[in-house]
């Protein structure tokens, strides 16, 4: 530690008196090491302990009762660790019973008419006070905050520590946030904010200090992903010099008008070409809003910049469609697509050749599955990468793909709406392009609800859609328990499906025991009309377009969550004919009962994200680990999402001035952002 300046919040708490080794110890379980991490180590909840009449203490309240003390204290043990503690208390004209559980040592401190305070809980009708603190002095800040401690150390020692590290390094805090910020939010300085969040006068004072705490904590973190973000910008990416005439008359031929959101996205994704940037952009839309088509786009204008591009997708059916519906797109213009995934290229012979011609630029634009990130992929020059439903791929194979260009721009999409706090929060180096809005052309799918006990009718709605030629998905239960059951359960569902329709009408079973290409075999037959209804597990693959299909009933529905359930009724709605989702479900719970009133309520797979992280919390919604969803100590990215989207524009606004490192009022913050930047570990 020998580089460490002596007077810095970055020492180790261990300079501080009373924190031995063992204590240490203790701290660094709680995740404290420095005295940073101690001044910023809060309170998890305030006592108030301000003294009370009683008549102004509701039954059960906590507060703290001054009197005296009116009988002798009775101890009495029970084991090692038990005890209680019993005393009279004569609180004006009313005597009230006093009990102190596992508190053995109070007994010395305590003598018949001596005036104390007692905090506690208050219990009007039988008069007693379960008893938690005791005052003998005029001791009590009214006020207190409370700490998480541990079997090895006590909160109040860790109040203690709080207090000498303030007392000797208090005058060190600077303000990350900068003072102008802080004048435009009202918040208070870093100095009074740290003492008020231990130390508070009052509830007041705790709330003020909390409020700044609570945007210090997004607003350092939003800067951090900003900074580093604009650090990856500069890293040289390619200048896409598309032909602008070109692209708008590519535009104009589209057989549809685009929607306001998808020609806001181009334009973004356009701007972000243009610059020497590197683009590193999430695409967000249902399904069904039209991504393709502008991911199409984007893929047209590094053509005309005589770049070559690259359309990654999860399994061979959706590539197969991508690169379908790209073909019947470019033809008239006479740029080259082709396909490559293992099957399209089982024979050496035509695999060769399609490489050879990715490596001598011939083909401009190649949709593929993994197979493209293979070793003998190899590209003339490879400019733009679109990877499609992204959070199917690893971190590694995305980053093998970009490394087949001179780190080419990357549009990543994705048909799972992230609730904007999470994107906000998680998605954070990433920029994002939503696309909120579906064509016109598009009818909503009606959703329904019906019990157990209705399923007959059900059913009879879906035998009279198949008559007239419609397809219709049957989604059996979900158990949970294993995938054999599911498959019992699937098989179950379609015995009795079958035995209803067929042979008038042919059933198809679809599950997650077949092997992919059977899979994709199965899905296949159900597109060509092969099967009038398709019994599945939930492994009907997102973003598969089968515009007959006009049903999707879904068996237990409470079963499944709110996202699931979207993405489940996604499937249909993809013609010109009224579609609908029939929900089957006998909720047990008031949560259950939400989900399903939710999905009939709207269509709108950003609101049913956003109920989806209110009902189960972020943790559930994308599983934090795994969405590198940060922990915050204060803030609450749902409950306080106003003021993260507020730190949001802030940091975004002052980390890309261009006189963000000269501003001295920036110190603080440039200097907590280089700190972290050279940790591998990244952000807090
Ligand atoms: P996504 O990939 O977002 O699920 P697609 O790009 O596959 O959606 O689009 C779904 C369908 O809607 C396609 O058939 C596409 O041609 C059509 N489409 C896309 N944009 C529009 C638009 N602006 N107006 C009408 N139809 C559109
Ligand atoms: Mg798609």
């Amino acid at each position: 530690m020998s580089n460490v300046d002596e007077r810095s919040l970055l020492i180790p708490v261990s300079v501080l008196n009373g924190a031995g080794p063992k204590r240490i110890t203790a701290l660094n379980k709680l995740g404290i090491s420095t005295i940073e991490d101690l001044l910023t180590f809060y309170p998890f909840r305030y006592d108030d302990l301000s003294t009370k009449e009683l008549d102004e203490i509701a039954d059960q309240e906590k507060a703290t009762i001054k009197g005296t003390v009116a009988s002798q204290p009775v101890l009495a043990r029970f084991g090692r660790k038990k005890s209680r503690l019993n005393f009279r208390f004569l609180v004006g004209q009313d005597v009230l019973m006093v009990t102190f559980f596992n508190q053995p040592y109070l007994v010395s401190r305590l003598e018949t008419g001596q005036e104390v305070g007692v905090y506690g809980k208050y219990d009007v009708k039988r008069q007693r006070v379960t008893g938690m603190k005791l005052f003998t002095a005029d001791a009590n800040d009214d006020f207190t905050g409370v700490y998480r401690s541990s079997k090895e150390i006590r909160p109040n020692t860790i109040k203690n520590l709080v207090k000498l590290a303030y007392e000797q390094y208090g005058e060190l805090i600077a303000d990350i946030v900068p003072d102008s910020l802080r004048k435009k939010y009202r918040l208070e300085s870093r100095q009074q904010m740290i003492h008020d969040m231990h130390f508070p006068a009052s509830k007041h004072a705790a709330d003020l200090a909390r409020r700044s705490a609570i945007f210090e904590e997004f607003f350092r973190y939003q800067a951090g992903l900003q900074f580093m973000k604009s650090k990856n910008k500069h890293a040289n990416g390619e200048v896409i010099a598309y032909d602008n005439d070109l692209l708008k008359e590519f535009i104009a031929k589209l057989p549809f008008e685009l929607t306001k959101a998808q020609k806001k996205v181009v334009n973004e994704i356009c701007s972000d070409m243009h610059h020497s940037l590197h683009m590193n952009r999430l695409l967000q839309g249902d399904v069904g809003s039209g991504k393709t088509v502008v991911a199409a786009i984007a893929m047209y204008a590094a053509v005309t910049a005589g770049f070559q591009c690259a359309l990654m997708a999860p399994t061979e059916i959706l590539a197969e469609q991508h690169a379908e519906k790209l073909a019947e797109l470019f033809a008239p213009l006479r740029v080259n697509v082709a396909l490559l995934t293992s099957s399209s290229t089982s024979r050496t012979a035509q695999k060769k050749e399609l490489l050879s011609h990715l490596a001598d630029g011939e083909i401009q634009i190649v949709v593929g599955t993994q197979a493209l990130i293979q070793k003998d992929v190899i590209f003339h020059n490879l400019g733009f990468v679109v990877i499609d439903e992204q959070h199917r791929f690893g971190v590694e194979q995305r980053k093998i793909l970009r490394l087949k260009g001179n780190d080419p721009d990357v549009l990543a999409m994705t048909a799972t709406p992230i609730p904007r706090t999470l994107a906000i929060t998680s998605y954070g180096e990433m920029d994002v392009s939503i696309i909120d809005e579906l064509p016109k052309n598009r009818k909503p799918i009606k959703t329904d609800w019906f019990s157990k006990k209705q399923v007959n009718e059900a059913i009879n709605f879906l035998a009279q859609q198949v008559a007239v030629g419609a397809q219709a998905f049957v989604v059996s239960p979900l158990i949970g328990e294993s995938e054999m059951v599911e498959l019992q359960n699937a098989q179950e569902v379609y015995q009795k499906m079958s035995s209803l329709f067929e042979p008038k009408f042919k059933v198809g079973l679809l599950h997650g025991q077949l092997k992919s290409q059977e899979k994709d075999q199965v899905m296949q037959d159900f597109k060509d009309k092969k099967y009038s209804i398709l019994v599945s597990t939930t492994v009907v693959e997102v973003g598969i377009d089968i515009p007959n299909a006009t049903v999707m009933l879904i068996l237990d529905a409470d079963r499944f969550g709110l996202a699931q359930l979207h993405q489940l009724r996604g499937r249909v709605g993809r013609g010109s004919s009224q579609s609908y989702c029939i929900l089957i479900a006998d909720p047990k719970n008031d949560y259950g009962k939400a989900r399903m009133e939710t999905m009939v309520q709207t269509n709108d797979g950003f609101l049913i994200a956003q109920k989806d992280l209110e009902l189960r919390g972020p943790g559930e919604v994308l599983g934090s680990k795994q969405a590198g969803l940060p922990e915050f100590k204060v803030g609450d990215p749902v409950e306080n999402l106003n003021i993260l989207q507020i730190a949001q524009q802030e940091a975004h606004a002052i980390i890309n001035a261009p006189d963000f490192e000269r501003k001295t009022e920036n110190a603080e913050l440039i200097n907590y952002l280089r700190r972290r930047i050279v940790q591998p570990a990244g952000f807090d």
